[in-house]
């Protein structure tokens, strides 16, 4: 039952940059941010500000001499210090009245709206995002924060039950206890915030433990929670190593529950730590895992072919092909093979590669040195397993940048084909007809997103019926969703199928109680 009336939740519009205002507007955060980089930050638990020493140091992937953020990491004996301080505030954060946590989001998204080009900036410069990319982002991190406000105001208070003769009866949403946010870095702002005020409005208190790659961007969000009056006691940003923090925060008693969206590898340890059973420990740990992704594009031998290439270009090569619904295998009807691949190979050789500051550059660098490595290493397999049409295009110096890479005539057996690469390569395979594009598709241990190209309705209806993804898009890119009209998640290996940003996603940070009490 809603307890405040609050306007139809609508997503944030995007700064058009074509507008000379807006690109000056761009360019002068962009000088502002530069001006900040290199900064030192220290840890805060429970409103205490502690320099460990060890520093963990953040670049500019487009520029790597560049120092983004300087931050002192957390130890494991901080990590159980701030689960206990987590667990010490629960008592008064859960009592808060779920309308005052709505409050705090709803003011956290203005604080974000405000802020805006300043946030792109801080990704432009950390993850590597161009304009675009970034400004997409700050308005999916707003959007969570509108959504879940309303989400928690709809969950508020009694929910609809049966009434027995002779009793009141009544169920209402309570939360669960200390949570641990695992995000990763591709989506360093959108999915730490999602995670993190889905945590804290549903009345959790909350440990976020960033990546490593993005640790300023969490740093600045993090300052946007306490201005929107979120108190210090609820939630802690402990940045620090993935596997020995990490471990300490997921294995620790009072840990509640733990949010997660990253690889495969981490999510599958994280599950297996958090089902073992500590001393002392009163529950069963909830995990919720969003993981990897092997995302297919098939295009049907009727469909609009160029329609189908800019789809595909747009779902492989942006944010150069780091993202977790990214575009990684074509699978194209024979019929339309081989005009489909000439097009895409002409259109992608166009692509220009460069620092992600410079927004002529559609593709900036990827993450990082082991990341380049991997992807180039993965290339060099792809040319063993298929035909490279597009890619080893001179790269700029100076940063992670690798050029968009197209291999074609892949096998379904090929690593390139079964094994997310989380770069800009993109395998190309021919299927005999839509049966057997729909079987390849269908040819992985991922389920995360997808799209079909056809004109043919009752092809559309038969991808509706057995294309396995969690996120399924017709005639269009399988990248972007967007806040409340897809929610998203996906199926098998891409993890537990949460749905961040729809209806059901507030309920995993709840637990459900019910209460009858016998009248006269
Ligand atoms: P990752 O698994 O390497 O790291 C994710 C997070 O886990 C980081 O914060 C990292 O520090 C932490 N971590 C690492 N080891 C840990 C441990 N032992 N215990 C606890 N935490 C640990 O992933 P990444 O490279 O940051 O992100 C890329 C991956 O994320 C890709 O596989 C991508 O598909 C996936 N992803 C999935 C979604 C989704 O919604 N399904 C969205 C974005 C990204």
């Amino acid at each position: 039952m809603a307890t405040a009336t609050l306007s139809t939740f609508v997503n944030e519009p995007y700064t058009d940059f074509s507008q000379p205002a807006n690109r000056q507007a761009m360019e002068q955060a962009l000088q502002k941010v530069r001006a900040e980089l290199g900064r030192e930050y220290l840890l805060r638990i429970g409103g205490e500000w502690i320099a460990t020493g060890e520093k963990l140091v953040s670049v500019n992937p487009s520029r790597t001499s560049e120092v983004v953020g300087v931050h002192h990491k957390a130890t494991p004996e901080l990590a159980n210090r701030a689960v206990e301080s987590a667990q010490a505030y629960f008592a008064q954060w859960s009592r808060t009245p779920a309308q005052e946590r709505v409050g705090m989001l709803l003011e956290a998204a203005r604080i974000l709206r405000l802020r805006k080009l300043e946030f792109d900036a801080w990704m432009v410069f950390e993850a590597g995002k161009t304009w675009i990319e970034a400004e997409a982002e700050i308005a999916e991190a707003i959007d969570f924060c509108e959504y879940y406000a309303r989400e928690m105001n709809r969950l508020d208070g009694p929910q609809p039950v049966v009434q027995l003769p002779g009793e009141q009866d009544e169920m209402v949403y309570i939360p669960l206890g200390v949570g641990v946010v695992i995000p990763p870095w591709n989506f360093p702002l959108a999915i730490l915030a999602g995670m993190t005020v889905a945590s804290l409005v549903s009345g959790n208190t909350a440990i976020v433990k960033p990546s490593s790659e993005t640790p300023t961007i969490a740093a600045k969000f993090a300052e946007v929670l306490l201005e929107a009056g979120f108190p210090e006691g609820a939630f802690t940003l402990l940045t620090g190593s993935g596997a020995s923090v990490g471990d300490v925060l997921v294995q620790h008693p009072k840990t509640r529950f733990v949010s997660f969206t990253g690889s495969r590898d981490v999510g599958l340890r994280i599950n297996e730590l958090a089902a073992r059973h500590q001393p002392g420990q009163i529950w069963i740990k909830r995990v919720i895992a969003e993981m990897g992704g092997k995302d297919a594009i098939i295009v049907d031998g009727d469909a609009d072919v160029d329609k189908a290439v800019e789809g595909v270009l747009f779902s492989a090569f942006g944010y150069q092909g780091q993202k977790c619904s990214a575009c990684s295998r074509a699978i194209v009807h024979a019929a339309v093979y081989h005009e489909f691949l000439e097009k895409l190979a002409d259109r992608a050789k166009t692509i220009q590669v460069g620092p992600s500051d410079d927004p002529r550059n559609y593709m900036g660098p990827v993450i990082s040195e082991s990341a380049r490595k991997s992807i180039l290493q993965y290339i060099e397999a792809g040319k063993q397993e298929g035909r490279l049409v597009a890619g080893d295009a001179p790269a700029p110096d100076g940063g992670y940048y690798i050029s968009p890479t197209i291999i074609a005539d892949v096998d379904s057996q090929a690593r390139i084909f079964q094994e997310e690469i989380f770069g800009p390569v993109l395998a190309v395979t021919r299927a005999k007809d839509f049966e057997h594009a729909l079987e390849l598709a269908n040819d992985s241990v991922y389920g995360l997103t997808g799209a079909v190209f056809s004109r043919s309705p009752e092809h559309l209806r038969q991808a509706k019926e057995r294309f396995h993804v969690g996120n399924l898009y017709f005639n269009r890119k399988c990248t972007g969703a967007m806040v409340g009209a897809h929610p998203f998640g996906g199926f098998n290996m891409s993890g537990t199928d949460s749905k961040a940003g729809g209806p059901d996603y507030l309920l995993l940070f709840l637990q459900a109680k019910s209460v009858a009490t016998k009248i006269g």
